[in-house]
């Protein structure tokens, strides 16, 4: 029995005709993730600056932790063995996962597969490449490649997986799909994802094509190992396992990414790659138009709020993205009216909220000078604050966007926040 149900509540009923937006519900073994939703990012098994408790004051439901930094540290195995008991004769899994025991959510979890950081330490090292970049002109692209061969790279991928130096002390790792299966089976997350290469938009079609179909190959065997260690286990699956679509900003590629993985046992689907802004809603549009309507598709990394209504719109259930904690620590605010810089001046003498359209705990109870002046004084409640607002923001933007494809207003709400928002 598959670990996870997702249910469609509402379909987005869009005048242009095409709908792929929907509201829904996806059950997992540690609860009941409401979409549309924002997945809260705690990649070394915490959220920044937050305790659980705070974390769950944002609204947030779901918090996705990172393969491979946990893998280097603690270690997959310390944090199994949070998930197993003893029982006299040897370790029995427990009813609570070890990630949830280790850091003490117990809501869903969730685990990405590295791949993304393994991009990050190859093509990516020294580039600054994120998961959104600005570089679309073919001739900059030329030049990023051409760099290639003189930037150094702490990766390197081969046929069967890939070898790196660890960014904390050199060591040497090599990561196969079965590797990273084996890891987020240990670390018990309800939703883990295939191993994939995230290519950079730098790469040609050629490159491109190569990296995906060896991401294929992966997909496979990622599943296959997920299935063995599950009846390895006697059957019992209590973590759902996602594909990566992947294939750059080649509509040839992500179609043919879309159709195999949509032909694959997977209980949902991942769509993946470092975009320039302009492409993503043709990829996102190309990729959902593919996948099978009833199973859940998360958009990897993407968390500003005009790309959360464009995947929302195009049928994107679920969105990770360090920006909200990330801004939240060095300063940057999120508001109904844009994002202001909370240190600047302006605010020193600010007695009102950073937002007053925000229902967040910050914002109830503390004024921009106060926040100003934490983060001028260097004070680390600073960020815990700016942490906790920016969270809330987002998750409830999100959930806001829910309740519009519920309400029939989805349309007349995200013009209403876009035009107050730029
Ligand atoms: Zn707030």
């Amino acid at each position: 029995m598959a670990p996870i149900k997702f249910s469609i509540e509402k379909e987005l009923v869009n005048p242009t005709g095409r709908q792929l937006g929907r509201a829904g519900t996806l059950e997992t073994p540690h609860g009941v993730i409401h979409t549309p939703a924002f997945v809260a990012v705690g990649t070394k098994a915490t959220v920044k600056a937050l305790t659980p408790e705070q974390v769950k004051s944002t609204g947030a439901e779901v918090i996705l932790a990172n393969t491979y930094h946990l893998y280097l540290e603690p270690g997959a195995e310390r944090i199994r063995s949070f998930g197993h008991r003893h029982d006299g004769v040897g370790l029995r899994p427990d009813a609570v996962g070890g990630l949830h025991k280790f850091m003490n959510w117990q809501g869903p979890t969730m685990t990405d597969s590295g791949g993304f950081q393994v991009f990050s330490l190859g093509v990516a090292y020294g580039k600054e490449l994120s998961k959104i970049t600005k570089i679309t002109d073919p001739s900059q692209m030329i030049a990023l490649r051409s760099l290639d061969s003189e930037v150094p790279r702490l990766a390197n991928i081969g046929a069967d997986g890939v070898s790196f130096r660890s960014h904390h002390d050199g060591s040497l790792h090599y990561i196969t799909p079965e590797k990273s299966i084996e890891i987020q089976h240990d670390l018990g997350a309800d939703i883990i994802f295939a191993f994939d290469e995230c290519t950079s938009p730098a790469e040609d079609f050629r490159y491109q094509e190569e990296a995906l179909e060896r991401t294929h190959r992966w997909a496979k065997r990622s599943l296959d190992h997920h299935h063995s260690l599950i009846r390895a286990n006697g059957g019992i699956n209590k973590q759902a396992l996602f594909g990566i679509v992947q294939g750059g900003r080649e509509e040839s590629l992500r179609k043919r990414s879309a159709e195999f993985m949509k032909g694959l046992d997977f209980d949902g689907f991942g769509i993946g790659g470092s975009f320039s802004k302009d492409d993503m809603e043709t990829v996102v549009k190309w990729v959902n138009e593919i996948l099978p309507k009833d199973k859940p598709r998360h958009l990897l990394g993407i968390g500003e709020p005009e790309d959360l209504f464009m995947g929302v719109e195009n049928g994107v259930d679920l969105f990770d993205c360090v920006a909200p904690t990330r801004n939240g620590r060095g300063g940057t605010l999120y508001t109904s009216r844009g994002k202001i810089n909370i240190r600047n001046a302006e605010f020193r003498e600010d007695t009102g909220p950073v937002d007053i359209e925000c229902g967040c705990d910050v914002c109830k109870n503390y004024s921009r000078a106060y926040l100003c002046h934490l983060y001028r004084a260097h004070e680390m409640l600073g960020g815990t604050l700016g942490s906790i607002h920016n969270l809330y923001f987002i998750i409830n933007l999100v959930k806001n966007m829910r309740q519009a494809i519920l309400d029939n207003t989805f349309i007349q709400f995200r013009e209403k926040f876009l035009d107050k928002y730029f």
